[in-house]
């Protein structure tokens, strides 16, 4: 399988290449030249497989030709040993059929795990067969950066640099970032927002000759490796409710849309889905864009579920590539006028064939505290905020008829309620425990960078603090 660039200048390449260099040297996104495709009894095979032997089976159609199946289940094996779930990622049955796909477990209790756990050992694995050393820069509004942190921490041929809003990410969250006190893996508090740290990150990817120097590489959701992990939970859940012989939607809690492409690739691979819900909190710049088809960027607004506070999603540009037939050219212009004006837009049908499968909800911070109490309420059930803007939205779904009524939902919950234990304890009058594995977290030591919303700060701090 090969690789080439949303913006069409970069590429065709190896996976091993696309895993590497992370984001496209053109400035756009890696995705492989086609879609691989499960017949309908390929699928119905997977059903009672284990979820490690279907993510080998899922992956290693991406990686055709480089890395083996076999090689890819005991890379997921390793990866999902730690997860505190047999299932991995389990389903819990809510009312009409809607059902919560549960994605924390993991070390850091958030779906970023579920991705990064098997991207720092694809990555280790890579580096270490090039004899190589790599810096590895990434923007965080809370999930990732810890996720990175602790999937690479111990690994020798990679140094990590987490770049995270000041002030914006939940105490937990940065304690799980800070708390991890390895050589090599540093969170960095930016003076800025979560866009603003996204922005360094890719003013340091196009200063070529600092790329080159540090063999600086990606693992944030623009890593194409980021977002193969998380296609085999989609494949997983629909298994369980029936698929292929039955399709299911999907409510994604989003903020750089790279959850819920991850999805979309699933139905590429032939998994039946009838809709995707693209849920965001206030900040609903994908909402605006699937009413409109005007993608236009405003102030981020801080709300309860900060892994969305976002207003580039950076993933949206795969989308856009398959919608504009794969012409690298009228992305490249969109992204162009994205960047100068804060605005690009589509033309009718284009939006038109996007609706087809998406479509946009928001909720704002008081509907997300309702969703939480009403769910603690009704099921004597905890969700975090992210989940309750999902779940929230995959009940108007069913209360609108936009799911057809014998279509099972499936609304991601990409949190463990006890990461933002404040959010959910004044919603529900419950305080969320953390999993035994983390309950000494607040009062472990922590160690933190800090800089200014300046690119040549942190390429500085950069260089100081690399083992390579
Ligand atoms: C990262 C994150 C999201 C957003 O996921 P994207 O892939 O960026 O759309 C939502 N909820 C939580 C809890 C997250 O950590």
């Amino acid at each position: 399988m090969e690789y080439i660039s949303t913006r069409g200048k970069d590429g065709p390449l190896s996976f091993e290449d696309a895993l590497l260099n992370g984001l496209a040297r053109d400035g756009g996104l890696y995705l492989p030249t086609q879609w691989p495709c499960f017949s309908a009894a390929e699928i119905r095979a997977m059903r009672g497989q284990s979820y490690v032997k279907i993510a080998g089976q899922i992956m290693s159609r991406f990686t055709d030709g480089e890395v083996h199946e076999d090689q890819i289940a005991e890379i997921a094996a390793d990866a999902y040993r730690g997860f505190t779930h047999k299932e991995i990622a389990p389903l819990k049955a809510m009312e009409q059929d809607i059902h919560v796909l549960e994605l924390f477990y993991g070390p850091t209790i958030a779906f970023k795990d579920y991705a990064m756990q098997f991207l720092s050992r694809a990555f280790d694995t890579a580096l270490s067969r090039q004899n190589r050393q790599a810096v590895i820069l990434g923007a965080t509004s809370g999930d990732t950066g810890s996720a990175a942190l602790e999937a690479f921490r111990g690994r020798e041929a990679v140094d990590v640099f987490i770049l995270f809003p000041e002030g914006r990410v939940s105490p937990v969250q940065q304690k799980q970032m800070t708390s991890v006190r390895d050589a090599g893996v540093y969170a960095i508090a930016v003076k800025g927002d979560f866009d603003d740290c996204q922005a360094l990150v890719k003013a340091c990817f196009n200063d070529a000759a600092f790329r080159d120097k540090v063999g600086l590489s990606a693992v944030n959701s623009i890593n194409w490796a980021r977002l193969m992990p998380q296609i085999v939970y989609y494949f997983t859940s629909a298994l369980a409710l029936g698929a292929p012989d039955k399709p299911v939607a999907f409510s994604v809690p989003t903020g750089n849309f790279g959850n819920v492409f991850a999805g979309w690739v699933a139905m590429q691979m032939g998994l039946p889905v009838e809709r995707f819900i693209v849920s965001s909190n206030r900040n609903d710049i994908l909402t605006r864009f699937f009413e409109g088809g005007v993608m236009e960027r405003r102030d981020v607004h801080p709300s309860l579920s900060p892994s969305m506070d976002i207003q580039v999603s950076s993933n949206f540009e795969r989308l856009l590539f398959e919608l504009l037939d794969r012409n690298g050219e009228a992305v490249a212009a969109a992204m162009q006028s994205f960047s100068e004006t804060g605005r690009f837009s589509v033309e009718d049908k284009v939006l038109q064939s996007a609706l087809q499968v998406f479509s946009g909800y928001c909720l704002d911070d008081a509907g997300t505290t309702a969703e939480i109490k009403r769910c603690f309420d009704t099921h004597n059930y905890l969700i975090d905020p992210h989940s309750a803007v999902g779940l929230a939205a995959a009940r108007n779904a069913r209360r609108t008829n936009l799911v057809a009524k014998d279509t099972p939902i499936i609304s991601l919950a990409c949190a463990h309620p006890a990461k933002f234990p404040d959010a959910v304890h004044n919603a529900s009058g419950q305080m969320p425990e953390l999993p035994d594995e983390l309950a000494d977290l607040m009062s472990r030591d922590e160690q933190m960078l800090t800089a200014p919303n300046d690119m040549a700060a942190v390429q500085k701090l950069v260089l100081e603090h690399r083992r390579g």
